[in-house]
């Protein structure tokens, strides 16, 4: 008999833990689902200086536009890489980044372009690096990722790749702005004035080579997948054929479902030497500290220290975000709350 009821008890309280935990499941299922979104358009050296007015309104049209054409995607439930894909486009084919049209001038003249994207669901990326045809080079870095059996192509042979996916193709005239032609002059007959009075000019990094202007974009979708990209045009008056941070996965790029996404911006060099991207990450993943805590301990610790500058934007895989720089300014934009954005500069 005692068994009988003890049997009869247990029975009980085993549906009655069940209904809870069915209770809680669909309770959790009903929440809306978190989504992150968070777009950059350059670290600059400089506090803001020569940005009138209207050119501020432009940037932050376009900024805005970016971060509506991710965040529709986000919303519908789209992937987090093609939010981040969308809105990197939308900034390429803006004259005022450094990125697809807009980019600035090798010491050559001509502009070679740099972009990577990867997906933190599976960890897989793609970039290309010195490309001089290619619209949209973030494009052709997600054809990379998702069409071939490698992960970074450059120059003539990522244009061929491109031709065979139905990438398109530019005349690189396509990519010229006066805006960026003049900057490669005046960085020119600043190097002539520098060669006079410095014997290591080639090897330093000058102030006026570093314009903002890169583009980038970190996103969490609704499955809980993070995705990061970034696209430039690279330093003004580069040349041999330098490549900077921004295609190098785990320098300027990196997202990892297990921690964050970050895009990076400033000077490539110290980006690449500190791995500052995957640094952060391994700081959330590692060490347990929060996105703002290791973006800034990267930034203004490490990278600070051996006299690199620029900035970050992360996500973390709950839908924290952070920004951190150590230089003058930085150009990014967020989804704060449903469809409200947010739009800073040099703040
Ligand atoms: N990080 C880019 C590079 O070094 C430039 C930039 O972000 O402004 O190529």
């Amino acid at each position: 008999m005692v068994v009988k009821y003890l049997t009869l008890l247990f029975i009980t309280i085993n549906f009655i833990f069940l209904g809870i935990f069915c209770f809680g499941e669909s309770e959790r299922s009903s929440q809306p689902a978190t989504v992150g979104f968070l777009i950059h358009g350059g670290a600059s050296r400089e506090k803001k200086k020569d940005i009138s007015p209207e050119l501020e309104a432009a940037y932050k049209k376009v900024l805005t536009e970016a971060l509506e054409a991710g965040y529709d995607i986000l919303k519908s439930n789209g992937s987090s890489l093609d939010a981040v894909q969308s809105a990197i486009i939308i900034l390429e084919d803006s004259p005022l980044f450094n990125a697809g049209k807009g980019a600035v001038f090798t010491n050559t003249g001509t502009n070679e372009l740099d972009a990577s994207l990867m997906d933190g669901k599976t960890l897989n990326a793609g970039a290309v690096s010195g490309v001089k045809r290619i619209k949209n080079p973030i494009m052709l870095a997600r054809k990379v990722m998702e069409n071939s059996r490698h992960l970074m192509m450059y120059g003539e042979g990522a244009e061929d790749f491109a031709k065979s996916q139905g990438i398109e193709l530019v005349d690189p005239k396509y990519f010229y702005t006066k805006r960026r032609w003049q900057q490669l002059e005046e960085v020119r007959e600043k190097e002539k004035q520098r060669k006079k009075s410095e014997s290591s000019a080639l090897f330093k990094i000058h102030t006026a080579d570093c314009e903002y202007g890169t583009v980038g974009a970190v996103a969490l979708d609704q499955e809980g997948n993070l995705a990061a990209g970034t696209s430039t045009g690279g330093m003004t008056n580069k040349r041999f054929g330098r490549i900077g941070d921004s295609p190098i996965i785990g320098a300027g790029t990196y997202a990892d479902n297990q921690s964050v996404a970050v895009s990076a911006s400033g000077a490539g060099e110290y980006f690449m030497r500190l791995n500052v991207a995957k640094d952060i990450s391994a700081l959330v993943k590692y060490k347990g500290l929060s996105v703002q805590e290791a973006a800034d301990e990267v930034i203004f610790n490490k990278l600070t220290a051996i006299e690199g500058w620029g900035g970050v934007i992360c996500l973390d895989n709950e839908g924290n975000m952070a920004i951190s720089y150590n230089s003058g300014g930085m150009f990014y934009g967020y989804l704060e709350a449903e469809g409200k954005f947010v739009i800073k500069f040099f703040e």
